[in-house]
């Protein structure tokens, strides 16, 4: 039976696994992810100290790695993450080169998505969106059967920059207003501890304090509404059946979903009204798209 290596390398994490065929893990590793062009070299070592384990390259017959921020999938580029503070890096060779088994790289969250489409909540379907709610916001979009790709193989589902309040906060890549600078689990735990002066340590505590804290209360239907007003640009631009719901922010449960549906409802107004799911494979999705490149290697022979 043969086995792939699966890895995804998170902003704090490397996550790694070996998977055969029916899917499922019979080895597995994390790491912290270090700093800079170092978190490459931690990934390298996760993977050779798997591998060996699984029975060296003989039982592991090739690999899948999906990495955050800018990723160029053709020449398996890490071409930038502001996260992990790493840019230009030949990710494949250098992987390739401590391996000795062949390597896809790919971008996470297109890859989480991929993986939800083939074996998760949008399985069965032609067109769906998968959104990852995290650290960031971003999107992989399935249309007509196939995974949409930008210009130079890259991501195209970029939505957490899309602006929705021109006068809200700051984001990260220097425009005021943009999606993920309200609805991120980030920054609404931040526009929590702004408003209340107390910090917490995640957005699920500030969902969770909604039911008796005003304050909490407006942080998160802000969010909410902010992410539903994505959405519907998402629904306007590429008209998916289904919008996949993933990342940490979605993974505890439809308290997401519940609020989300009716504000969907009555802002798309021009496409049909996509239904919400939650990611199946939930904060595994990147690792589920991992293995699902590293299947692809060996069909690329
Ligand atoms: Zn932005």
């Amino acid at each position: 039976m043969s086995r792939v290596l699966a890895v995804d390398v998170g902003g704090t994490t490397i996550k790694a696994e070996i998977v055969d065929e029916s899917g499922a893990a019979t080895a597995s590793g994390t790491v912290p992810t270090p700093k800079g062009a170092a978190a490459l070299d931690a990934v390298a070592g996760l993977g050779k100290q798997l591998i060996a384990t699984a029975g060296g390259a003989a039982g592991t017959v090739a690999a899948g790695v999906v990495l955050p921020g800018i990723v160029d999938p053709a020449r398996r580029m890490a071409v930038y993450s502001a996260n992990i503070g790493w840019s230009d890096l030949d990710a494949g060779d250098l992987l390739e080169r401590a391996w000795g088994i062949p390597v896809g790289v790919d971008h996470d969250v297109t890859c989480a998505g991929w993986a939800e489409w083939v074996s998760g909540a949008g399985q069965g379907c032609e067109d769906i969106a998968f959104v990852a709610i995290g650290t960031g916001i971003s999107a992989a979009v399935v249309s007509g059967g196939r995974l949409l790709r930008g210009s130079g193989g890259r991501q195209p589902g970029e939505i957490g920059h899309v602006v929705v309040r021109p006068d809200g906060p700051m984001c990260g890549c220097g425009a005021r207003g943009c999606l993920e600078a309200i609805a991120s689990a980030t920054s609404i735990a931040r526009a929590y501890a702004e408003a209340t002066g107390t910090a917490v340590p995640g957005a699920l505590d500030v969902e969770r304090a909604a039911a008796h804290d005003d304050r909490a209360r407006k942080v998160w239907d802000e969010a909410v509404s902010a992410l539903a007003d994505g959405l519907t640009m998402l629904t306007a631009l590429v008209a998916p059946e289904r919008i996949v719901l993933g990342g940490g922010l979605a993974a505890s449960g439809d308290f997401l979903l519940r609020p989300l549906a009716p504000l969907l409802a009555e802002r798309v107004l021009v496409q049909p009204v996509p239904t919400l799911a939650q990611a199946r494979h939930g904060t595994r999705a990147g690792l589920a798209g991992a293995a699902l490149l590293a299947r692809q290697q060996l069909a690329l022979g």
